[in-house]
């Protein structure tokens, strides 16, 4: 069994077959799917995708892309109630991302700091995406000691993964580590403490070899889990027992299929 711990199953890639894409995953062993948002006015449609199926869990949060759209003061009030529902386990994507600067970095940082105090607030895991933002990242994070959570599709340096997992946070591995070009990331793979990993594909960004260029789905997760076996050296069961109890362990609203 393995879980996609990031994918985005609201985004129109999937608006025409989406049954289908769940069912490719559950053949694949991938049974549980965390649809993870990126804008609050897309948090109704999460939910009705998470009521529909039943192992599909959702997160509430603003990508840092759409921080300068969402931040206002009544942020962390909006994330707390709509993270009441009984499938919403985690808090984010959020996070900063100045690799594209598509939200002012003062949005991006003022939204990033919502965001974790809500997760603080509610014992909730956050979700964060971080790109070329290392210190601000780590930063925020230190404001926020009681914050716990995962980078989402880890691909910083190994300064970056030894800075988090001191912290106490989760690192989670994409489709990235199929790439040729991903020997550094690799490496964060190898020295990556077993307990502290997760699997996820960022469907539909992100598919892995051989499928790179074409559209990502959560049966993927599979290619990205036997990459990391590979990169270890240990076999792929081990991979999926681990990865699957940490997610458990750590978006422990979602109850253990
Ligand atoms: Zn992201
Ligand atoms: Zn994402």
């Amino acid at each position: 069994m393995l879980v996609d711990s990031h994918c985005h199953l609201n985004f129109p890639e999937f608006e025409n077959d989406l049954d289908q894409v769940i069912q490719n995953a559950n053949q694949q062993g991938v049974t549980t799917l965390l649809t993870v948002n990126t804008r609050l006015d897309q948090t109704a449609h999460l939910q009705q995708i998470a009521e529909t199926y039943d192992r599909v869990f959702f997160s509430v949060g603003v990508h840092p892309h759409d921080a300068a759209e969402f931040v206002s003061k009544d942020l962390v009030a909006s994330l707390k109630i709509l993270a009441q529902h009984p499938k919403a386990i985690g808090i984010g994507e959020t996070g900063l991302d100045y690799h594209y600067n598509n939200s002012p970095r003062q949005d991006q940082l003022d939204c990033f700091h919502q965001h974790l105090q809500a997760s603080a607030d509610l014992d909730l895991p956050i979700i964060i995406h971080t790109r070329e933002a290392d210190d601000d990242t780590l930063a925020c994070l230190d404001d926020h000691p009681k914050a716990k959570g995962v980078f989402h599709c880890f691909s910083g340096s190994a300064d970056l993964a030894r800075a988090a997992l001191d912290r106490g946070f989760y690192l989670s591995f994409s489709g990235i580590i199929t790439f040729k070009t991903a020997e550094e990331l690799r490496q964060v793979v190898q020295f990556a403490p077993m307990d502290r990993i997760l699997v996820e594909t960022d469907s539909p960004f992100l598919a892995p070899i051989p499928h790179r260029g074409k559209r990502n789905e959560p049966a993927y997760t599979r290619l990205n889990a036997e990459k990391i076996a590979e990169a270890k050296g240990i076999i792929f069961e081990d991979v999926a027992i681990n990865t699957t109890k940490n997610f458990f362990d750590l978006f422990s609203k979602a109850p253990p299929k």
